[in-house]
């Protein structure tokens, strides 16, 4: 669980430079573990504490996030939880910084694997396209894992040797002095990136790194019956880091409208038009829908904006597919001939 720094060391929360080495020169001779009022647990606790607040930069980050991540507890945040501390050695005390504001960075699981960034992409989409799905082929620039290398950073043939920055171990101590003494930290080693192993002959293609910059050509399958505004996301290839592991690759898809089709989830409308004596009398006609032309019967005596069903010709989902609704409007007649206004007459006095 997150700490709250400034309660440690007794201090009230913003409290300057000077209240914090104050504070913790006071409270770390009480629990200094030699003396008779001494606690590790609490010494360990204060020096954490003063690790933080004592450093301008840190302290600052802290400010920032540190209280909200209280709030977050359990969240996708590892907060100030310490259990990266090192064992204490009764001489100094070492933890690794990088344990506690790796989680600040993106990643958010707290975990220490690095991760490369995400990537955001926006496609458009036909109205068509997005009924049937599509494969859309992009070619992207951002950082991918070296072709030559396969991402290992060694000249291809060659084998790994231990890191000789840091013996082997992954990991850098830097001493620094403190009120109370030498003052280890513990940084990931920058020559072999936290591995302990570096390759005897780096690739020349990345310089080692693993990684390069370079244009990628990216397949999108466009599953069918995608909505406007969904977002496919494609896993692990957004941008490659050094030893860590890629971002994903978000692709957020845009559809066009079309002319005369609308979609409702899986059933697509469109609306025809006919004539007035087709309402009445009834006929065939002719309808446009995304799999080609069909022929549809207008029943005799129909209504405007009633609609006609031709299955299986909408949204295709779960290996079946949604229907086309077609939607009636009767065309009225603006004008009428001396002859038809005659027998609409006749109509009339027939009572229709
Ligand atoms: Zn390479
Ligand atoms: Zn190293």
């Amino acid at each position: 669980m997150s700490k709250d720094y400034y309660q440690i060391l007794g201090i009230e929360k913003g409290a300057n430079k000077d209240e914090v080495k104050k504070a913790f020169r006071k409270m770390a001779s009480k629990y200094h573990p030699d003396k008779a009022t001494g606690d590790e647990e609490k010494y360990k606790e204060v020096t954490e504490a003063y690790a933080v607040l004592g450093d301008d930069k840190k302290k600052a980050e802290y400010d920032t996030y540190g209280q909200s991540f209280n709030g977050a507890a359990g969240g996708g945040f590892g907060g100030f939880d310490f259990n990266g501390a090192q064992g204490f050695n009764g001489q100094g005390f070492e933890f690794d910084i990088n344990d506690i504001f790796s989680n600040f960075g993106f990643g958010g699981g707290g975990q220490q694997t690095k991760r490369g960034r995400d990537v955001s992409i926006d496609i458009n989409l036909s109205f068509e396209e997005s009924i049937f799905g599509v494969e859309r082929k992009l070619l992207i620039t951002k950082n991918n894992s070296c072709k030559t290398c396969d991402g290992k950073g060694a000249k291809l043939g060659t084998n790994t040797k231990s890191c000789d920055v840091c013996g082997g171990q992954g990991k850098v101590r830097e001493q620094r002095q403190s009120i109370m003494g030498a003052f280890t930290t513990v940084r990931e080693c920058d020559a072999c990136h936290g591995l302990g192993t570096v390759p005897e002959e780096k690739c020349s293609e990345c310089s080692g790194n693993g990684v390069t910059r370079s244009e990628e050509e990216v397949v999108i399958k466009v599953p069918a019956g995608i909505q406007n505004g969904e977002v496919i996301r494609m896993t692990g290839r957004g941008e490659a880091i050094p030893h860590g592991q890629p971002g994903d690759m978000y692709i957020k898809v845009h559809v066009e409208h079309h002319a005369n089709i609308k979609r409702d989830g899986t059933t697509l409308t469109a609306n025809l038009s006919i004539k007035l004596t087709d309402a009445l009398l009834g006929g065939t006609y002719n309808v446009e829908t995304l799999d080609g032309k069909v022929d549809i019967k207008i029943p005799a005596g129909i209504a405007h904006g009633e609609l006609l069903r031709i299955k299986g010709k909408g949204v295709p989902y779960n290996n079946s597919r949604g229907d086309f609704m077609v939607k009636i409007s009767i065309e009225t007649p603006k004008k009428l001939s001396r002859k038809a206004k005659k027998i609409i007459e006749e109509l009339r006095d027939e009572g229709i």
